[in-house]
């Protein structure tokens, strides 16, 4: 455990954001509470199609670099909210942690297997800079080890383009620009799992696949904690 949180954790101990009991940041009864139910899972990009191969429907798979997504929460659920919130304000450790247990199980055994790598979707380096540490990273080295599979650095931030406040188009537009490889090495012919803590419009996930593949990626699949629906199913 990090120092900063197990110095916290012996003054304040965390409770449960679900149950309030003592322990965790949220209990393994209230994470279970929050998985997806198989049936309610639909198309990650179009959100409509409930005929999905590895979260994506055939129709939109022609037009993904994506071979797969998984996520793991209901976001609609509070705990879910809170614990994304938690990301970013105070209890990164905790949180990161318990979201790296949860997609370990809800990415299927055989992409694990020929999985060479492990990549963080790198945050804004703007928002690195505010907040002193990036997310999704977090995640990502918590649930290499768990899957025993490295991670490497493969993506950096091309552009300091801030999400936040921009429209979807706009969004769509820059995500063409966000990212740059790194380490063609390690990327080419490889089979690498990127992860982020929440996938908002998909056009980041999908613009960091297309720069992996670009630079010789055979497959690339996405892992998020959670997915955020589109503004009309809400
Ligand atoms: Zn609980
Ligand atoms: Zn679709």
């Amino acid at each position: 455990m990090p120092l900063i949180d197990s110095a916290l954790s012996f003054i304040a101990p965390h409770h449960c954001l679900g149950c309030q009991d003592e322990g965790q940041i949220c209990c393994q009864k209230c994470l279970k509470s929050l998985q997806i139910n198989p049936q309610d899972l639909v198309c990650y990009n179009c959100q409509i199609s409930k005929d999905v191969h590895y979260g994506i429907c055939l129709a939109c798979q022609r037009k993904q670099s994506l071979n797969g997504v998984f996520w793991y929460a209901n976001y609609k659920n509070k705990i879910t909210k809170d614990l994304i919130k938690a990301l970013k304000f105070n209890n990164v450790h905790a949180s990161s942690k318990v979201m790296a247990t949860s997609l370990k199980e809800c990415i299927p055994g055989e992409v694990i297997l020929k999985t060479k790598f492990i990549s963080a979707v790198p945050t804004a380096n703007k928002r690195v800079r505010q907040r002193g540490w990036d997310q999704a990273k977090l995640i990502s080295v918590s649930l290499a080890k768990f899957l025993k599979i490295p991670n490497k650095t493969l993506l950096i931030r091309a552009s300091s383009f801030d999400q936040i406040g921009a429209s979807k188009a706009d969004r769509v537009k820059s995500s063409e620009k966000f990212f740059k490889p790194t380490r063609l090495s390690l990327i080419r012919d490889n089979t690498i799992i990127i992860v982020d803590d929440l996938v908002t419009t998909g056009a980041t996930l999908n613009s960091a696949a297309k720069t992996l593949k670009s630079a010789g990626a055979k497959e690339v699949y996405a892992v998020a904690f959670a997915r955020q629906p589109l503004k009309r199913s809400n």
